[in-house]
């Protein structure tokens, strides 16, 4: 039986500066966006996952994750008012980042008010770079869709969001899944609650992004099974699954999730044996990948 060669996966959110990402590849990751607190050192070695990064999150003074003590020094950046707006976005961009990070954490901290948001937002859009948001605390995912956010860093998980504004956030915004954070496959109310919006968002054609948020609590390095299971209990079916591992876009942002091809071209993912018939195989399945480059493939016989 061949193996299966897809496009490689890709994890929409990690943090690199929190974890050692050598075992990403062999752990079937070959894509990464990183969401904060990291910018590349040296060039990448060929067997590391491409990673688009955000850079600094960027943050009210004092706001999240400021406080937090995994937040590597240097990795908050505050933006005090709409006119610094355009600096932050830019010194981004200059390190190299493709997207940019803002945090709306209400329950932590002050959070950014919307004309600076606004502001943000519409600076990093004139620069062709997406914005994508942590939301967290009452009414702060509304917040970031009434500011023109493109994409949650998290699936929504302090409150419900009603049809009408999920509805209207499938229109215009992807959310990155990250259900698995909140407990580890042990049970949750914010799970629940992010399955629940993530179910309606789906169903309502929103772009859902597989993303784990690598580098906060006990994850595996490389593709995480509880997260693929919460997926397709969130209703994707197997193929919504593969297609928010493979993603090249971010809403209108046709290619920002690509990634630089590094040396050796840029690395594929390769699933053990043909997709299982039996649904319940399929997340093993699944775990049986390994992201290698297309010049390591063994040749076909001849
Ligand atoms: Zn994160």
């Amino acid at each position: 039986m061949s193996d299966t060669v897809l496009p490689g996966f890709l994890d929409a959110h990690v943090h690199f500066a929190l974890i050692d990402p050598a075992p990403l590849t062999a752990g079937g990751i070959a894509r990464v966006l990183d969401l904060g607190g990291w910018t590349p050192q040296g060039s990448p070695g060929a067997a590391q996952p491409a990673a688009v990064f955000a850079g600094a999150f960027l943050a009210a003074p004092g706001g999240y994750p400021s406080e937090r003590s995994w937040a590597p020094a240097g990795s908050v950046r505050f933006v005090a008012q709409a006119t610094d707006a355009a600096a932050a976005v830019d010194d981004q961009l200059e390190l190299g980042a493709s997207v940019i990070k803002v945090t709306l954490n209400g329950d932590a901290g002050p959070v950014l008010p919307p004309e600076v948001l606004a502001a943000i937002t519409r600076h990093a859009h004139d620069r062709g770079a997406p914005v994508l948001a942590h939301a967290e605390g009452a009414g702060q995912a509304l917040r970031a869709f009434e500011a023109g956010v493109d994409a949650l860093a998290h699936t929504p998980f302090s409150e419900r969001l009603d049809d009408e504004l999920i509805a209207a956030m499938a229109g215009r915004m992807a959310w990155i899944s990250t259900l698995d954070i909140h407990g580890w496959g042990e049970p949750t109310d914010d799970f629940d609650r992010a399955v629940e919006n993530l179910r309606r968002f789906h169903r309502a054609g929103g772009q859902v992004l597989y993303g784990t948020d690598l580098g906060n609590g006990p994850l595996p390095v490389g593709l995480n099974r509880r997260e693929i299971d919460a997926l397709l209990g969130a209703g994707l079916s197997r193929d919504d699954v593969l297609g928010s591992l493979t993603m090249e876009h971010l809403g209108g942002f046709r290619t920002v999730l690509r990634g630089p091809a590094g040396v050796g071209g840029r690395l594929v993912t390769v699933l053990r044996g043909e997709r299982p018939v039996d649904p319940s195989a399929f997340s093993g399945w699944l775990c049986t990948a390994r992201a290698v480059s297309p010049t390591d493939l063994a040749p076909p016989h001849a």
